[in-house]
Parts: C-alpha cells; sequence; structure tokens
C-alpha cells in the first residue's frame, strides 16, 4: 500500500512541477527552487570544531579531551558546511525529505563539496551515505543522503557507493532521550560491500547531525569491515 502511495506521490510532484513552475523555498518567487539571493542567506560554517565540546579543531575533528572521554568514539570528526537553524537550509532539507523536491539534493551536496575542498588539501575520500533502512526508503521513495552523496563523488570524481545496509529498523535519534539513543543503534548497522572501502578513508554523509552517535555506530561498521579512517559530512547541523 505505501509502495502504491509513494509512485503516486512521485507522479502527482511530477506532474505539479510540470504544470505550475517552481517557487524559492526562501522568498517564494517564482523561478528556482532556491533562487540565488536566498541561497546566499545559508549560514555556511567557515571554522569548524570538535562535535562534543565546540572547540575550534581541524577540519571538525574530535579533541583530544572528547577522544579519550569516550571510549568507542571511532569517528575522526564531523565536517560540517551550514547552520540547520539559520538560513533556508532546514526548509531544503525538510523539502527534500518529506516533498519530495530530489534536485535539493543538488544544492545540499554542492555546501558539501565547498566545505570538502576547502578544509582538507588532501580528499582521497570514498563517498559512502548513511543508509535508511529498507521499509523506510520504500516508503519514501529514496534516501536522500544517497542522493546527496551521488553527488558530492560526481562532482569531486571520488569513489562511492552503498558499503553499508541497516539492517534495523530504529528509532529516529531525536525521538529518544540520551540513555537510549545509543542501545537504539547497537549492531543496526552493518557493510555489505568491504571491497570498497577497505584501507580507506571515507566521507560518511547525512543530511543532518545530532549527537553523532548515528555517524559513529556507522563508522563502527566500517571500520571493522576495514575501512582505516572515517569522517562524517553532513549538510547541516544545530550549532
Ligand atoms: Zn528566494
Ligand atoms: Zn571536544
Amino acid at each position: 500500500m505505501s509502495n502504491i502511495y509513494s509512485g503516486f506521490n512521485k507522479i502527482y510532484t511530477f506532474l505539479l512541477d510540470l504544470f505550475f513552475p517552481v517557487k524559492c523555498l526562501g522568498c517564494g518567487q517564482y523561478g528556482e527552487i532556491i533562487c540565488l539571493p536566498c541561497a546566499k542567506e545559508i549560514a555556511k560554517i567557515k571554522t569548524l570544531t570538535c562535535p562534543d565540546c565546540g572547540r575550534i579543531s581541524e577540519c571538525g575533528r574530535y579533541c583530544k579531551a572528547c577522544k579519550n572521554r569516550q571510549k568507542d568514539l571511532v569517528l575522526s570528526g564531523v565536517v560540517v558546511s551550514a547552520r540547520y537553524d539559520a538560513g533556508p537550509v532546514k526548509e531544503m532539507i525538510h523539502h527534500l525529505k518529506y516533498s519530495g523536491f530530489v534536485s535539493l539534493s543538488d544544492h545540499l551536496g554542492e555546501l558539501i563539496c565547498q566545505q570538502i575542498i576547502t578544509q582538507f588539501r588532501n580528499s582521497d575520500f570514498v563517498v559512502v551515505p548513511v543508509p535508511l533502512h529498507i521499509s523506510r526508503k520504500n516508503r519514501r521513495g529514496f534516501n536522500q543522503s544517497e542522493l546527496i552523496a551521488k553527488y558530492v563523488s560526481n562532482k569531486l570524481h571520488l569513489p562511492g557507493g552503498d558499503a553499508l545496509i541497516r539492517q534495523r529498523d530504529t528509532k529516529p535519534q531525536v525521538e529518544l532521550p540520551r540513555a537510549k539513543r545509543l542501545t537504539n543503534l547497537e549492531n543496526a548497522f552493518s557493510c555489505q560491500d568491504p571491497d570498497l572501502i577497505l584501507g580507506r578513508r571515507v566521507l560518511l554523509v547525512d543530511d543532518v547531525a545530532t549527537t553523532g552517535a548515528t555517524l559513529n555506530e556507522c563508522a563502527k561498521a566500517l571500520k571493522d569491515a576495514g575501512a582505516r579512517e572515517v569522517w562524517g559530512a553532513v549538510v547541516a547541523k544545530n550549532i
């Protein structure tokens, strides 16, 4: 039933796009999904910080103190491109995920590309998206992180693919108290393509990050399968 509905939704969105010109998400003007003046309102992050304590850190690497405090932290750091709570980014992510404006994934992927080029002298990454559980992906019709990761991989000429699968349909992390967030994710991910990531530095792409717990659980599965290093790359985060 949900598949038929999401198929119908896609046709409906397609027809809407065909007969009604697109309006800008920021200002409502007809033309592009995000117009140039509104795109300039995106609050890009210039100085990256430790994802946990907020101290300034190179490329968004976890600082020593935060790394020492958490023994199971395997993620090297999180590269954040923009603020979630300022400018039109929140709207863009929302419309991509829940209204199916898939062309927004290019705009959001571009933000990640710009940040990677600015922050890393050597970007020899393999690009891997944070997976959705298959039932959720079928309901939505796509995985937004996969679309963003594909853009990044094409634009930066980096290898990439769906190296991870989500084995359990976990509850969204934001709906859970902090204590339950870690057990919620236990063994949720596994690597289905170890050849792709073996001995490589992985750029793990997601739309938003809250605590970084999801990224770290994905990083564990990738490292267990032989990845050398794993970095998170998210479009936005509440700072
Ligand atoms: Zn606009
Ligand atoms: Zn720190």
